[in-house]
């Protein structure tokens, strides 16, 4: 940043990390006074669900493990129900995105206290941030008042991600810093914080891949997220985030893969107009940063073709149409010809030049 001057607003849940920092549960639980607290999750998370609501004893108020994709209203107004029928003081989510959502979703309707345990490196636990669907329409919410009062973050949560999904939502978390090292907004905490966050990961992710279970590998992957996701919370997005919205609410495609195969692809729409801020990135992925960003996912083994996930060829024009409307701010001006021609190399799977 050659021109020093930026605004700076640091807000953030408490935030507890550490590998079995999840049997911290009740007494964190006591500390917010609430009495006793509904426990979300996934239905394919039940058991995870099970621990936790055996970690808080007698201050849990029992499980509601129906959150899904999206955070559909009809869920959250069932999920509320529950919440008032067994008079719950508080919320809890233990899971990634989807289930972080619900408890964002609770936490606007109720304003009761929320504790949040991440499984995933998706970063939605410390952004103001809540997309939710109702009648097929996404609408987007951003208010301070629905992030989690906790966050506890605890490795041994995220062993059980598969490593396919581990890698993707790692690339995800990177997604949000290299947006982030741009972002009109940005100011010093969020670039230091960037940086780190994608070291965290770049460092994490070949770890996990030949060994999932290696303790210090899922730790520095959870650490980098963390950052990741502060950053994502803090600053404005651009191009990238803008896509993959587009993508995944008009096209059905899935979040955290489609960030892994567009990222590279941003990148190199962006690098000429963004040389100095992306300039850190080159120390971790190579003077010419998307296509280093490219190979580190091919050697991850992450998906690199958008045509792999039910996006027609046809559907490309559509997608520009619709990335170009209402662009957000982004360091190269968003032309319709450059975007198609973006989008047609992301459904293809070639690597940017
Ligand atoms: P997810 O929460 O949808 O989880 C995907 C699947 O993985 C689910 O079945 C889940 O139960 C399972 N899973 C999660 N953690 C697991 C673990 N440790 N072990 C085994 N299975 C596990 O995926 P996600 O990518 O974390 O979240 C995606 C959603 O979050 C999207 O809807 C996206 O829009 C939203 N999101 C929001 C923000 C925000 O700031 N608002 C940020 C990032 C993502």
């Amino acid at each position: 940043m050659s021109n020093r001057s930026f605004e700076y607003s640091g807000r953030s849940p408490h935030v507890i990390f550490a590998t079995g920092s999840r049997s911290r549960l009740a007494e964190q639980a006591k500390k917010l006074d609430c009495g006793t607290l509904i426990v979300l999750a996934t239905p394919e998370q039940q058991d995870i669900a099970e621990e936790m609501h055996g970690h808080l004893g007698s201050a849990s108020a029992g499980i509601f493990a129906k959150a899904t994709m999206h955070t559909p209203v009809h869920v959250t107004e069932q999920a509320m129900q529950e919440l008032r029928d067994r008079k719950a003081g508080g919320i809890l989510a233990v899971g990634g995105g989807s289930t972080i959502g619900l408890g964002k979703a609770l936490k606007l309707r109720s304003r009761l206290p929320y504790i949040a345990l991440p499984t995933t490196y998706a970063g939605s636990e410390v952004t103001p941030i809540l997309g939710e669907t109702s009648g097929g329409e996404k609408t987007t919410i951003r208010d301070h008042s629905l992030m989690p009062d906790i966050v506890i973050y605890d490795p041994d949560l995220t062993t059980s991600l598969p490593v396919s999904m581990s890698i993707v939502s790692g690339i995800n978390a990177i997604a949000h810093a290299a947006e982030g090292l741009y972002a009109a907004d940005r100011n010093p905490i969020s670039s230091i914080a960037a940086i780190e966050g994608i070291r965290a990961l770049r460092t994490a992710l070949p770890v996990i891949k030949s060994s999932p279970q290696d303790k210090k590998g899922r730790a520095d992957a959870l650490y980098g997220a963390w950052l990741c996701g502060s950053v994502l919370g803090s600053v404005g997005m651009a191009l990238h985030h803008k896509i993959c919205h587009v993508l995944g609410g008009s096209f059905d495609l899935p979040h955290a893969e489609t960030h892994a195969i567009m990222l590279p692809h941003s990148i190199s729409y962006n690098a000429d107009a963004a040389t100095e801020a992306l300039a850190p990135l080159r120390e971790l992925f190579g003077e010419r940063i998307a296509g280093g960003l490219y190979d580190f996912a091919a050697s991850l083994g992450a998906p690199l073709a958008l045509r792999n996930f039910g996006l027609t060829e046809r559907d490309l024009d559509k997608a520009s149409d619709l990335a170009v409307k209402n662009p957000y701010l982004n360091p190269r001006p968003i032309e319709r010809g450059a975007i198609r021609e973006m989008l047609q190399n992301a459904w293809e799977g070639n690597r940017p030049e």
